[in-house]
């Protein structure tokens, strides 16, 4: 087919098959607009289900396991040393995950009508789109949402075109296991897949930039892990950079700023993700991305363009699925010319390493900076009945709650089971409760979850 046969007019276009893109499709399907998702890959996941969130999460509980495995020991349980299948763990990570579930979305778009075109799709004005690719087709819209997403962040100063240089989409595929394995960058990435690769066997140096491991997020949430990740990991070597990579051989010899070079198998690049919105054709239309790449959207979703929208991680930070879906939803909601928009207080953020790290809305720190009047409630689980029964007493759960009020402002925890139990934090955020309220509310006991209500008893006691 010659480019510019088929022309096609919809109500919307989403370019994007991910988390944003395919929540904005599906939603605009069920409200009655014709809907199409224009995905490169033709396929629907995006980075999230393909090379991102699923596929790494099921290799972290592979890791949780042997962790697990390695623990029972302390009881008496002594499995003997794992022996790991890597053909059967990438079997299972692509067939009976990352399959399943893709299987189940392409059944979702085809039961709410929503057709997935395969190519990339090219803005030439503010109503048409250009497919390039295996279909190239144009498409008039009515409105378009732009759902491009994110790609990993090269190393600055010091990137190296090498298959021993991976980022996370290279290091998920395991295509081996190193011996010894190079991180740089302590953040989501560098600790969740640090674990992995420390869990299948790999020897794993961290570098991390700053002068913690996840900067920004309060460092009692963060000490367990660190503690944890220097009993892992050969070495943590914060403040520090990687100021050159060269190939040498079937090793990479990896600069430590201005100091040591120490050779490595491979490399695992985890420095953050940068927005996908350049060579959009975007220029042909109102919206402009800032000079990092985000475009910039109101709280319903609404870009410069009136009929363009944007949702996910090209909108900006936190460049999470859970923001994007929301964010879609609000989007589809708006087009459909429903009253919706983007006015959640808090997006929880979970680092699924072990033990896990959660946290939602105002941080300690962030109160500390902003002079709020704030009161800080912790509880140490090493007073926690099931946290005992797990062998698992190294966990926190804090609460920063309004000084005046008792309104819970910010949630954080740490140990296992974290990021399941946030929800109970952003709630109380999102619902404006109290510590009193969390206090009031029966807990099932012994579990984790009551750690969130004697945390809050200790905001009702006379200071
Ligand atoms: P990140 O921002 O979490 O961490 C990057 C880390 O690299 C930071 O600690 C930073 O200080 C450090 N760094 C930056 N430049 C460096 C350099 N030159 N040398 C050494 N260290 C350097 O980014 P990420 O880990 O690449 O993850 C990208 C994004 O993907 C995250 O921000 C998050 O939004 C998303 N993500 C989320 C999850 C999750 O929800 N569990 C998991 C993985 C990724």
């Amino acid at each position: 087919m010659v480019m510019g046969d088929l022309v096609r007019e919809v109500d919307v276009a989403v370019v994007g098959g991910g988390p944003g893109g395919y929540s904005a499709a599906f939603r605009c399907a069920e409200l009655g607009l014709e809907t199409v998702v224009v995905d490169a890959s033709r396929r629907l996941g995006g980075a999230c289900l393909w090379e991102g969130c699923i596929p790494s999460k099921a290799l972290l509980h592979v890791s949780a396991v042997l962790g697990e495995v390695e623990r029972a020991k302390e009881f008496g349980v002594d499995f003997g040393e794992p022996r790991i299948a890597l053909d059967a763990l990438r079997k299972w990570k692509a067939e009976r995950v990352v399959g399943k579930l893709a299987r189940g979305l392409a059944g979702v778009a085809k039961a709410k009508g929503v057709e997935i075109v395969g190519g990339r799709g090219v803005f030439e004005d503010s109503r048409a789109l250009r497919v390039e690719g295996d279909e190239p087709q144009k498409i008039r819209f009515k409105h378009a949402v732009v759902a491009t997403g994110s790609a990993p962040s090269p190393l600055p100063g010091a990137a190296l075109a090498s298959d021993r240089v991976m980022d996370s989409t290279g290091a998920l595929e395991l295509s081996d296991l190193p011996e010894r394995l190079l991180v740089v960058g302590g953040g989501y990435i560098g600790l969740e897949l640090g674990q992995v690769y420390t869990a299948l066997g790999s020897k794993v140096t961290l570098v991390e930039m700053t002068d913690g491991l996840l900067p920004g997020v309060d460092r009692d949430l963060v000490q367990p892990l660190a503690r944890h990740c220097e009993k892992l990991f050969v070495k943590i070597r914060l403040g520090t950079k990687v100021t050159s990579l060269h190939e040498q051989g079937s090793q990479i010899e990896a600069r430590f700023g201005e100091g040591d070079t120490v050779a490595f198998d491979r490399v695992l690049v985890a420095v953050g993700r940068r927005p996908v919105s350049a060579e959009l054709g975007l220029e042909t239309t109102r919206v402009r991305p800032d000079a990092h790449g985000f475009v910039a959207v109101d709280e319903r979703c609404r870009t410069a363009d009136p009929r363009i929208w944007a949702v996910g991680d090209v909108t900006g930070e936190p460049m999470l699925a859970h923001r994007a879906m929301r964010q879609g939803k609000v989007a589809a909601e708006a087009i459909a010319g429903r009253p919706a928009a983007f006015d959640t207080v808090v997006v929880p953020a979970v680092v699924f390493t072990d033990p896990e790290v959660a946290w939602c809305g105002l941080t300690e720190s962030q109160a500390l900076r902003e002079g709020r009047p704030v009161r800080i409630a912790k509880f140490q689980w090493a007073a926690s009945g099931r946290a005992a029964t797990l062998g698992r007493s190294d966990g926190l759960t804090k609460l920063i709650a309004d000084a005046d009020t008792g309104r819970v402002l910010g949630v954080g925890i740490v140990g296992p089971g974290a990021g399941e139990l946030i929800a109970e934090g952003a709630l109380a955020v999102e619902a404006a409760l109290t510590a009193e309220d969390l206090a009031a509310t029966i807990h099932t006991h012994p579990t984790l979850s009551e750690t969130l209500m004697e945390a809050a008893e200790t905001l009702l006691r006379p200071t």
